[in-house]
């Protein structure tokens, strides 16, 4: 009895594991499913690919899956009787782009073999061959080796083959995005050859220059208006500035970045550039000794301007009611800045000092906003001076901002 009890144990048990197995098993599917190729979830993330290797009757090579990111493997060479392996080839029959090994594929590709027979010898017929002239039987491409063949004029059925070297690609730089005056061009390296899609880089071509010889005039005039935040990038070569405020003026939607940085003048006059209030940055070029009265008055739209080295003197309200001007940069030759320079330029948070500015020239009314002026003359004292000063203040306290050096 007690060994029958035994085995009855034993079969209870049994039968329990037998009952859950179910569970078990439904619990091992939904794993699987989350870890499956057909969730879409896991889909997008691993980008599955499969790359088919078609042997063209060689001997059979295994397909691989690769997950994203994953080069394919170069698998070893398959065999065929009477023929040499020639490469995987993309184009199957042309033969023409040959695979790179180690590239990272961007979806699934089918791989073709490429065969070239064995060159047999023609039977020995005692025949004194009379070899006419090669003549190419299978054309050589960018990577594909190509194949040559003469006939025996006495027996056209002795024949001899030879390979022909891969050409290699015919690189040239060709201009595939026209530069214009608002935008950079772009040339890529480019495959000559016909039915080549071979590139191998990229580099800008520059510009377009507005000179004297071009008119700004019909350039502004001939662009759709923008907004401040997508503004348009002149480079304005020049010798003087004549016109150029009142062209700006004439085209209030069109908001631009002007670089002048390679213009030859060298002062910019009493309300140069007043009002023009689709200015968005301004680049003045390294000559420029000294900015006008009111030369940037009411630019409301001007964030940034980037000054010359030799500039001397800022004078008279020269960015009076720039209210989006946000920083500038005081170069070192500046040694007077006048009465009202930076008057209303509310959203200034950052003026960089490179020199030092005689305290009888940097006069009050130069109304830097809030305590700049004096932080920056604490120098005398051993604080202020060269150096960049930033201040958090809210736009309307013009005259109660805190200021402190860096
Ligand atoms: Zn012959
Ligand atoms: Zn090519």
């Amino acid at each position: 009895m007690k060994y029958s009890n035994y085995f009855t144990q034993r079969h209870k048990k049994f039968k329990r594991f037998f009952l859950h197995l179910p569970l078990v098993a439904l619990c091992l599917c939904m794993n699987l499913f989350l870890l499956s190729c057909e969730n879409p979830f896991m889909l997008k993330i691993l980008e599955p690919k499969t790359i088919y290797f078609n042997s063209n009757g060689g001997s059979k090579v295994a397909n691989q899956n690769l997950w994203k990111g994953n080069k394919v493997k170069k698998p070893a060479d398959p065999a065929k009787a009477s023929h040499t392996f020639a490469g995987w080839f993309e184009d199957n029959n042309k033969f023409t782009k040959a695979w790179i090994f180690d590239t990272v594929p961007t979806a699934d590709v089918t791989l073709h073999a490429k065969w070239n027979a064995d060159k047999t010898d023609p039977p020995d017929t005692g025949c004194e061959h009379q070899w006419g002239v090669w003549t190419v039987t299978t054309p050589a491409y960018c990577t594909a080796a190509g194949e040559e063949t003469r006939i025996c004029t006495i027996d056209p059925i002795h024949k001899e083959i030879r390979p022909m070297a891969p050409l290699g690609h015919d690189m040239k730089w060709v201009e595939t995005k026209v530069p214009t005056y608002t935008e950079e061009g772009i040339e890529t390296y480019t495959c000559q050859r016909i039915g080549c899609t071979h590139t191998a880089g990229t580099r800008t071509i520059p510009q377009l220059v507005i000179t004297p010889d071009s008119d700004l005039s019909s350039i502004l005039a001939s662009l759709p208006g923008n907004t401040a935040a997508t503004p348009y990038v002149l480079v304005v070569n020049i010798g003087d500035l004549s016109s150029i405020g009142d062209t700006l003026n004439a085209n209030p939607d069109k908001y631009v970045i002007l670089d002048m940085s390679g213009s030859t003048f060298n002062s910019i006059g009493d309300y140069a550039f007043a009002a023009c209030q689709s200015l968005i940055t301004v680049t003045i070029p390294d000559g420029v000794e000294s900015i006008g009265a009111y030369a940037f008055r009411d630019c409301t739209g001007l964030k940034n301007i980037v000054t010359g080295d030799s500039v001397k003197s800022i004078s008279i309200g020269t960015f009076f009611g720039c209210a989006s001007l946000e920083s500038i940069t005081i170069p070192s030759a500046v040694t007077c800045i006048e009465v009202y320079a930076f008057y209303g330029c509310v959203s200034l948070k950052s003026v960089t000092f490179e020199g030092t500015i005689q305290e009888a020239d940097f006069s009050d009314g130069s109304r830097f906003p809030g305590d700049l002026r004096d932080v920056y003359l604490y120098h005398y004292s051993g604080e202020g001076g060269i150096g960049t000063y930033t201040t958090t203040r809210s736009p309307n306290d013009d005259y109660t901002a805190k200021w402190t050096k860096q």
